[in-house]
């Protein structure tokens, strides 16, 4: 069934449902700049924004986190650390609700990790679809689309005065109906006004880009184009950091006298010292060939393992890289070096 709640009411909603837990949601930083931050209230949350700067992937798998701690005198006796408290989280857009579809597959597969794990179960997904998408966006290329609901446990779309809220799990179900007296049922009109918003956004993205564009084949560029492409890397690591479907990782130990902690922190196949190996032969020196490598994984290998691409469309390496080296920027790239329109 699908509800309608009154954006007034959102904020007494999200205040009971996080009775025992933390609030993440988009909010306005002093620059203007949209994040989502852990919030002990909804007083200031945004209910209408741009896609957020960062990716959420930072409160699923964050940039640095310890993962246990332990002694000298037991090393045996490791110390896990678990968040404690169950998040609700508020205001996803659907390009990363599928990002985290395909972090749960990547977490699960051949050693699922607790952590992350910890941290979906005990987090309830409240999405909020996105009706005017960004020039940067591009979900439709990437079988994804502003109505995509899968992963959500609420999904809610914004009509104007009133959200349409449809539940797409048992916990979204209970956030509902625990809640009722917020909630009135939907009527033709708003489901009405609901279709042609999504029409209308739908519409943007295709004429940015169309969802039937022809990706070129990664593997005939030659390695001039990524020779050039490589010329405005400054091997940041932005793109991956920014990238909502990056989950490269390092681990390394930390001993404080007798006290030690094992920490994961993020990493990038960008960054040269990513292939380094025990005794310093180094894979991927070269810096168009880890350009290569990072487009080829998200175009091809990807595709072909999880049969979809890994890459949301969600535009954030276009905002994040200095060098213009987005993933919407390399698509057009590369579609200009298979026309020939390259050597013009
Ligand atoms: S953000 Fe741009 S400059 Fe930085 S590593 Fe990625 S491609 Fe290179
Ligand atoms: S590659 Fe770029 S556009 Fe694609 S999901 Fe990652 S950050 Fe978003």
């Amino acid at each position: 069934m699908t509800f309608i709640i009154a954006k007034e009411r959102i904020t007494s909603w999200l205040r009971k449902l996080i009775k025992q837990g933390i609030l993440v949601a988009p909010v306005s930083l002093a620059n203007g700049d949209v994040i989502f931050k852990e919030l002990l209230t909804p007083d200031n949350i945004l209910l209408e924004y741009d896609q957020p700067l960062f990716s959420p992937k930072n409160f699923f798998f964050p940039q640095q986190e310890t993962l246990f701690k332990f002694t000298k005198q037991s090393p045996q006796n490791l110390e896990a650390i678990f968040d404690k408290f169950p998040r609700v989280f508020f205001g996803l857009r659907p390009c990363d609700v599928k990002a985290l579809n395909q972090a749960d597959v990547f977490f699960s597969e051949y050693y699922p990790d607790p952590y992350y794990s910890w941290r979906r179960k005990r987090t309830l997904i409240i999405t909020n679809s996105c009706t005017q998408p960004l020039s940067r966006c591009f979900c439709n290329l990437m079988g994804c689309s502003p109505s995509y609901q899968q992963g959500s446990d609420v999904f809610l779309l914004d009509i104007g005065d009133v959200f349409l809220a449809t539940a797409h799990s048992e916990k979204g179900e209970k956030a509902i109906e625990t809640f009722r007296h917020f909630f009135a049922e939907a009527d033709i009109c708003q489901l009405e006004c609901a279709k042609h918003l999504v029409s209308e956004a739908e519409a943007t993205l295709e004429n940015h880009i169309p969802a039937s564009t022809k990706i070129p084949d990664i593997t005939q560029m030659p390695s001039a184009f990524w020779e050039k492409i490589s010329k405005r890397c400054f091997s940041c690591g932005s793109c991956s950091y920014n990238c909502p479907l990056c989950f490269c990782y390092n681990i390394v130990d930390r001993a404080d006298g007798s006290f030690g902690k094992r920490i994961r922190t993020w990493d990038s196949c960008i960054f040269e010292g990513f292939s380094r190996m025990a005794g310093g032969h180094n894979l991927d020196k070269n810096k168009a060939q880890r350009l290569q490598k990072r487009f080829t994984h998200k175009l091809k290998l990807y595709p072909e393992k999880y049969n979809t691409p890994g890459c949301t469309g969600c535009g954030r390496c276009s905002s994040a890289c200095l060098g213009r080296i987005g993933m919407k920027e390399v698509l057009q790239a590369m579609d200009k070096e298979v026309s020939g329109d390259a050597q013009k």
